[in-house]
Formats: structure tokens, sequence, C-alpha cells
């Protein structure tokens, strides 16, 4: 399949800080790494143009370390700084794989990778490099859900794919509820009314007013992301 034929020829993939852990639920397990970074590989081979944002909360959960009486703003730097820790490791496996890419971050630290300056990341994915936006929107109280929707407008993507640990969106917490029923499809509204913890309203409502379609999917299932990519059903669709 050649570009022009994906549905999708430009994608931001979300993946978690936690899908990086794999069951150790902290930290990074360089096995699980391994296999999500052949998940985007595979999308990569579609001839799609690939940007990742990869969140932090394996290593960093601002929220959390907030309510355990630190100051919110400190506590979400250092989580931006986890997110950070997560794209090296990312830029790592996929550079051995063969993957030309480039780290892009939010804040300044450019003796280990390049700031974010959108048209240069423009100019990166043109020319087949795989643009890891690291150290979410740079700001405090934002989230790299947040993050993930607002690159992927700057760099015009056509689709957010939201990479999980479920199928997609449910109708209740699968987990509690036995008939939670996956949804194929859903609107923007219906996230956002019923306030289904797909994504943060913040993320959401950037989807809607861009008119941007998310999938949220089970990166877990090998060969999903790219099905996706491709225009096949696979997760929930949000638009
Ligand atoms: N964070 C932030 N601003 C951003 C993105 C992230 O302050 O724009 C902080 C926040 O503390 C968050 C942490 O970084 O808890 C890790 O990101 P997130 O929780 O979104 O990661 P994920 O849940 O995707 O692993």
């Amino acid at each position: 399949m050649t570009k022009k034929e994906l549905k999708y020829p430009r994608v931001l993939i979300k993946l978690s800080g936690e899908a990086l852990a794999g069951d150790k639920g902290f930290g990074l397990d360089h096995e699980t790494v391994n296999r999500l970074c052949d998940e985007v590989v595979s999308v990569i081979n579609t001839g799609a143009s690939v940007g990742l944002v990869i969140g932090g909360g394996n290593i960093v959960r601002g929220s959390l370390l907030a309510k355990m009486g630190m100051d919110r703003v400190a506590a979400d730097y250092m989580g931006m700084l986890g997110t950070v820790i997560n794209a090296l490791a990312v830029q790592d496996v996929l550079e051995k794989k063969g993957i030309e890419t480039r780290v892009m971050t939010a804040i300044r630290m450019e003796e280990l990778a390049e700031p974010y300056i959108r048209r240069r990341a423009m100019r990166h994915l043109e020319t087949g490099r795989t643009v890891i936006f690291a150290a979410g929107t740079g700001n405090p109280y934002f989230s790299t859900d947040t993050a993930a929707v607002l690159r992927a407008i700057q760099i015009k993507a056509n689709l957010v794919i939201k990479a999980t640990s479920v199928e997609g969106v449910y109708t209740a917490d699968p987990k509690k509820d036995k008939n939670a029923k996956l949804h194929e499809e859903i609107s923007y509204r219906d996230v956002m009314m019923a306030e289904l913890k797909v994504m943060d309203q913040t993320a959401i409502t950037l989807c809607k007013e861009n008119n941007l379609p998310l999938i949220v999917l089970n990166v877990h299932k090998s060969g999903s992301i790219a099905a996706a990519v491709r225009g096949e059903r696979v997760g929930t669709l949000v638009q």
C-alpha cells in the first residue's frame, strides 16, 4: 500500500508510560519496550508518517505526588522529565531496528534532544523520520494525552491513536461490569458527556474542535495499530 492509498497517511501514536513498564508496573521493561517498538515499526512500514507521544506514568505521575504533599508544579515537571526518559528509551530501540528518529522536547535540553520547533518537526516527518515528542506540552497541569492531540493538530496528522491495554471504549468499566459492551464508534460529545475515561476532557475537546479522529485500541494485540492506519476496523473510533 502506498502512502496515498492509506486512510491515514500521517498519524500520531500516544503510548502511555505504563505500557512501557509491562507487568512490572514501574519503570521500563526492555522486553515490552521492544515489542511495542515492533508495533511502531509495522506502522512505519505501511508508509505512514509517524509521530509519537509517550507518557510518563511509569516513572512519575504529578497528581499522585501532589496528593502526597508535593508542590503540584514541581511534581508535574518531574512527570514531564519522566516522559523524556521514556522517549530516549524508545528512540534507542527504534534506531536499533533501523528507524531514523528525532526526539523533540517541549522543555529545552539541547544536549540530549532537539527543542520542539514545529517547522522542524514537519521537515523531519516529510523526510521520513519518526518524531518522538517528549516532555508533554511543557506545562504543568496538562497530560500527555493533551500533548498528543496538540502535536497531532500541529503536525497535521490525520488520526490520533491512543494505544492502551483495553480493546477500546466500553459502555462501562469492563473490569467492574461483565455486561460492558465495546463501542465500535462513538462521538466526541458522548465521550465527554458520559465522562468515559478515554482521554482527559481537554484532549477530547481539542479533538472535537479540530475534527481530529481518535482510535482507542489494544496495543498488546499485534498488528492493531498498523491495521487502524490502513483503515481497518479496530478498537473504537471516536469522531
Ligand atoms: N505532565 C505535565 N504536563 C504535560 C504532560 C505531562 O505536567 O503536558 C506530567 C504530569 O505530572 C503527568 C506526568 O507528566 O502525570 C506523566 O504524564 P501522563 O500521566 O500523561 O502519562 P501516562 O499516563 O500517559 O503514562
